[in-house]
């Protein structure tokens, strides 16, 4: 398969404090030069605590928000570098499903409104062709027809949700960003939406970026997961390999807190120590070594940057890209 997105040292900096007094001028990085590919009618997760980033990841990458530096091709062209105009024309080709579908809903708009104005505003069809996408729309999110005259108010979350999924599929894309789209549901409710989600990319050949904040939501939809913190990936690897294998002691860290309902793979909890650091103050060296319970001398001074450790398996950590570093943790 050919990659649908390639994502290249993606950065999304804020700058703090107004530097009147001469200050340099600071930034809180919350993503910090990432890169990563995606290929098409692939699933590929991004997960992480709240803060990693991961949302503004996905944000940047449809440009909703403006990225600080980097690209992002998609099929090729980098969207970094397109005109409003031709943004929007590409917007056809890349939607996003939120966490909280009553939010991102107009709740003064039936969803026969709310499904049709994408269309309206990229001049889909008309008015009878539009009537008939939307027929056709609401039936695959698991919906009837007599549906289309409500308010959002008037659904539960998981309705919501579907809604909000069709609305993301009403122009034919290609890539859906889904961020945290179960993460507000109950948990008997997410399983239908996840499955849902995956029909749909087996009927419509999409390709997902599926954020998550916990591993347990990601391990059944996703081939590929990258692990967030504090703005940089520390480690990318088949769905497979990371939860069998996983290398980064952030990653065994998250793992071992996912549910495991055979007690002869449960390994121990590994409890980490304090809070995540804020980004706007991330700890120099990698950033994860004030709560790393495998913290070297080198791991405070020197970032360890994201590299192949197996194939296909990438991992930024001291650990497994410098030798010597193992050497003196006594792994070697
Ligand atoms: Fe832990 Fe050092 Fe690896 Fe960072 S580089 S995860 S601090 S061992
Ligand atoms: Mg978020």
């Amino acid at each position: 398969s050919e990659p649908l997105l390639q994502v290249e040292h993606l950065k999304k900096y804020y700058p703090i404090g107004s530097g009147w007094f001469g200050q340099s001028q600071q930034f809180v990085k919350a993503v910090d030069d990432i890169s990563f590919t995606v290929q098409k009618g692939e699933t590929f997760g991004l997960v992480g605590e709240s803060g990693c980033g991961k949302s503004t990841t996905g944000r940047s990458l449809l440009r909703l928000i403006e990225p600080t530096g980097g690209k992002v091709l998609f099929e090729g062209e980098d969207i970094t570098a397109l005109s409003p105009e031709a943004l929007r024309k590409k917007r056809k080709d890349m939607q996003i499903v939120f966490q909280d579908p009553f939010s991102s809903l107009d709740p003064r708009h039936t969803v026969q409104r709310i499904l049709e104005e994408p269309l309206i505003v990229h001049g889909v069809g008309s008015a009878k062709e539009r009537k008939a996408m939307i027929d056709r729309l609401i039936d695959v999110v698991g919906l009837t027809q007599s549906h289309l005259q409500r308010y959002p108010h008037q659904f539960s979350g998981g309705q919501r949700q579907r809604i909000g999924i069709a609305r993301a599929l009403s122009l034919q894309p290609k890539l859906i960003v889904a961020d945290e789209p179960v993460s507000a549901l109950d948990v008997s409710i997410q399983s239908q939406v996840v499955n849902l989600l995956q029909d749909l990319q087996e009927e419509f050949g999409l390709t997902y970026i599926f954020i998550a904040h916990d591993l347990s939501v990601v391990k059944h939809i996703c081939d590929r997961v990258a692990v967030m913190y504090l703005g940089r990936i520390v480690e990318i690897a088949d769905k497979h390999k990371l939860y069998s294998a996983p290398q980064h002691p952030y990653t065994q860290a998250l793992l071992s807190a996912v549910p495991e309902p055979d007690p002869d793979k449960k390994s121990e909890r590994i409890i980490l120590q304090g809070e995540v650091p804020s980004p706007a103050n991330a700890p120099v060296g990698c950033a994860f070594h004030t709560r790393c319970p495998m913290a070297m001398e080198v791991c405070r001074t020197h970032r360890p940057e994201l590299a192949e450790t197996d194939n296909g398996h990438l991992t930024a950590c001291h650990l497994f890209t410098d030798a010597k570093a193992a050497e003196s943790a006594g792994l070697a």
